[in-house]
């Protein structure tokens, strides 16, 4: 589940990998996921990469003559660089970068579901496609200043935390980390924060995404691997004692996620398992 952290390793190493890589020629396998037409793949041959960005959860790869790459890993997608090319037998592939140095970038993805997707743009229409024009604040480097006003709204601080046009980069997997660093519950408004729990709030984040990012330096290398090392404390823990007081971490179990929390120090000791609780959530 690529969020912010995931997404700014890979572009980094990418970034670094890629600066002046030659394209030989680009194609989308299978069903297909290119989700333009206009500029076609095929002119992408030729040309040069200048660099790898993030933009809250999405890859952007820049190309000479003003083209940019916009990848959407969805929930099991990586943007990977490999030595050799893919053989024909690997279904993984959706989309493949040949470089001219033999070098592949390969987007896969792990699963049933086909949702990673790709478009290709003019640089100048970047700002314009919807999933980047519709990005609230970056929640990395900094926490926007203003979190508390974008938060002032009576929905739920993990739902919240997660709507991309609210705040750009966080998902499911860090939010529960943030509210557990915070001491907040999941299900507290948004616009029921003070001052002191906003401002907890937004030193989570930070602290929080700088230590991933500082995990992620240290342990991922190109190609990028299948499965991140994600250093996660109480995302998935459920049952486990928590690290701070040693209570056995709660979870509400959703459709395709799950959602965990320290109820001693984030719900007054309320163990939140209504379902029709968890559907507001959504
Ligand atoms: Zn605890």
């Amino acid at each position: 589940m690529p969020e912010l952290p995931e997404v700014e390793i890979t572009a980094r190493r990418l970034d670094a990998a890629l600066r002046g890589a030659q394209i030989e020629s680009a194609l989308a396998p299978g069903i297909n996921a290119l989700k333009t037409f206009d500029p076609p793949l095929s002119d992408l041959a030729g040309r040069a990469i200048t660099g790898v960005g993030r933009r809250g959860k999405q890859l952007v790869v820049e190309v000479a003559g003003d083209l940019v790459l916009l990848v959407h890993l969805m929930s099991a997608g990586r943007l990977q660089l490999f030595d050799k090319r893919a053989g024909p037998r690997d279904r993984t592939s959706r989309l493949l970068v040949r470089l001219a140095d033999g070098r592949e970038l390969r987007l896969r993805e792990f699963g049933t579901k086909q949702a990673a997707w790709v478009k290709l743009l003019r640089a100048d229409e970047l700002d314009d496609e919807e999933m980047i024009a519709t990005l609230g604040p970056e929640a990395w480097p900094q926490p926007p200043a203003n979190l508390r006003e974008l938060l002032d709204a009576p929905r739920p601080l993990h739902s919240m935390l997660r709507d991309q046009r609210v705040i750009a980069g966080i998902g499911r997997s860090w939010v529960d980390e943030i509210l557990w660093t915070a001491r907040l519950s999941p299900f507290k408004r948004g616009d029921d924060l003070d001052d002191d729990e906003a401002a907890a709030l937004a030193a989570a984040i930070a602290t929080i995404l700088d230590a991933a990012l500082e995990h992620y330096e240290r342990v991922v290398t190109l190609p990028i691997p299948d499965k991140l090392p994600m250093p996660l404390q109480i995302h998935r823990r459920a049952g486990e004692p928590c690290p701070r007081c040693g209570a056995p971490i709660e979870a509400v179990h959703y459709e395709d996620y799950v959602m965990c929390y320290c109820p001693t120090e984030q719900t007054a000791g309320k163990v939140l398992k209504d379902r029709r609780l968890s559907r507001l959530l959504k």
